[in-house]
């Protein structure tokens, strides 16, 4: 059912112009599935060349015509989200049915921004003399580069690429090598759905190579990536050299405060969800867990045991709750932050092994009473690790859950109003959820502040990045 993914430009799906291919693995089998090819300038002078067209085209279609094709292609995805969700577990190692739901979420953003494309309203300010009328207008900016990650594959695509185009851009997008057969189906939809040729592009290939050439190139106007911060930052100042506006989501260290008035099991169950969604590979994953020192040992017990009961396995698998990781630098990364953390005190309470030596299996890991000094207390884990620490007070607690430079998404779980108020005030985050986990709603802003980046993927917020705002006035003569 894999089969190899070609580019897409100018409504073409094609080869690369060199004829050289990438292989794409199965992570839960080290088995090649497929290949994707290689683009290089040639084939990135065509994609460009293609979004300046297609975002003539594009601008020019109504609102209401743009809304009708983005709904159209939700529906799309929706009747084709089976055998998607299939292709996404083989290629990226998550569950199928995480897979399936985060097909069908990518249809219900599609659905949010085709409507708010339809409302990209501008605005009169009323003027000092007779005759006058100052508009304010919102213009799309023009064609994006949009770069996204392995670990969401479609859902990373669908917020620039339908933010983008309910605003009126064209799109050149480079989707992950590691996971591009379930990306491509999603733009496959797309164009069934009728986006005119050179609208949306997809490129494949070496990830500095494209960004490279691509962000400073004069056609490139707007600049969307999601990925670490490391990489983020140099891309941000490549976009600053040249003047191009940009969204940055990047890491996060998600910092868990369970305060002595939480409601534990609620807490547990939810927060163990989140925790080993994806096998931990989420950029909002809640990753340091805070607890007030009354509650530590029941957290730390009731975690463990539903963090023991997840099955992990091949994606595939009736009954699996957790698949592999998405490749083996997810697993060395792992090996190397518990075996550090270990080293350093931490108590090892479940997991810190590789599972088999086939396909890049490990275990729920959970550590307690880990010192600061600990590699995975200040670099993003991206993967399935716990590391959970007893706090005294209120005020010790948002200390910590500000000690590192990230600021992505944090939780909270109390019954005092005072305390939650405390919380959402005093954390620095982009995204705060306090007893429920509420985050990355289509309607609803997502993004970070400080390390964790700036902009915002959801809401009226997102679309707002795709639009240039202009200041006409006008004196009737
Ligand atoms: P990485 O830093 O090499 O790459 C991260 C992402 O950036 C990948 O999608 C990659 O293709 C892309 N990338 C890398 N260099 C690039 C360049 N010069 N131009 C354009 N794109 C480039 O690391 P990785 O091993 O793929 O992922 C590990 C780390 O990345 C994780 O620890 C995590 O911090 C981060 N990450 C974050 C997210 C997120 O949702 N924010 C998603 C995936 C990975």
């Amino acid at each position: 059912m894999y089969k190899d993914v070609l580019l897409f430009i100018d409504g073409e799906w094609r080869p690369s112009v060199s004829g050289r291919t990438l292989p794409v693995f199965d992570p839960a089998t080290d088995a090649e599935i497929g290949r994707i090819p290689h683009a290089n300038q040639a084939d990135l002078d065509a994609a460009l060349a293609a979004a300046q067209r297609g975002f003539e085209i594009w601008r020019n279609t109504s609102a209401f015509e743009r809304s009708k094709i983005m709904r159209k292609a939700a529906e799309l995805l929706r009747q084709r989200a089976p055998e998607i969700a299939e292709l996404m577990t083989r290629e990226q190692g998550k569950p199928l049915a995480e897979a399936k739901a985060e097909t069908l979420a990518s249809a219900d953003i599609i659905d949010w921004f085709a409507e708010e494309s339809k409302r990209a309203y501008g605005r009169i300010i009323p003027a000092r003399s007779a005759g006058v009328q100052q508009m304010v207008i919102k213009e799309p900016v023009g064609p994006v580069a949009a770069f996204t990650p392995w670990n969401f594959p479609i859902n990373q695509v669908v917020r620039k690429l339908s933010a983008a185009l309910a605003a009126g851009c064209s799109i050149i997008v480079k989707a992950p090598e590691e996971t591009p057969a379930s990306p491509a189906e999603l733009i496959r939809a797309y164009a069934d759905a009728g986006v005119p040729a050179g609208v949306i592009n997809l490129v494949y290939g070496v990830p500095a190579e494209i960004s490279e050439y691509l962000i400073p190139h004069p056609v490139i106007q707007k600049i969307s990536f999601t990925g670490s911060t490391p990489v983020g930052k140099h891309l941000a100042a490549l976009a600053g050299q040249h003047m191009k506006r940009a969204t940055m989501e990047l890491g996060g260290h998600g910092p868990a405060l369970i305060f002595n008035d939480a409601d534990i099991d609620t807490a547990v169950k939810i927060l163990v969800a989140a925790k080993f969604r994806n096998a931990g590979q989420v950029c909002v994953s809640p990753t340091r867990f805070i607890v007030q020192k009354d509650v530590f040992e029941r957290f730390v017990d009731k975690f463990v045991t539903a963090a023991s009961a997840l099955k992990v396995g091949n994606g595939l698998e009736a009954g699996t709750t957790m698949g592999p990781l998405a490749n083996d630098r997810r697993l060395a990364a792992m090996e190397i932050l518990t075996a550090d953390a270990v080293k350093l005190g931490a108590q090892l309470r479940i997991g810190g092994k590789r599972i088999g030596n086939q396909g890049n299996f490990f275990e729920p890991t959970v550590l307690t009473n880990v010192p600061l000094q600990a590699r995975a207390m200040t670099e993003e884990p991206f993967g399935p690790l716990a590391l959970i620490n007893a706090y005294d007070t209120v005020d010790e607690m948002i200390a910590e859950a500000n000690r590192l430079p990230y600021g992505l998404a944090a939780y909270a779980y109390t019954s005092s109003q005072k305390t939650a108020l405390a919380v959402s005030s005093r954390v620095a985050s982009g995204m705060v959820s306090i007893n429920h986990h509420g985050l990355g709603l289509p309607e609803v802003p997502f993004g970070g502040i400080k390390d964790s980046g700036y902009g915002s993927e959801g809401g009226s917020e997102a679309i707002e990045a795709y639009l240039n705002t202009k200041f006409v006035s006008q004196l009737a003569i």
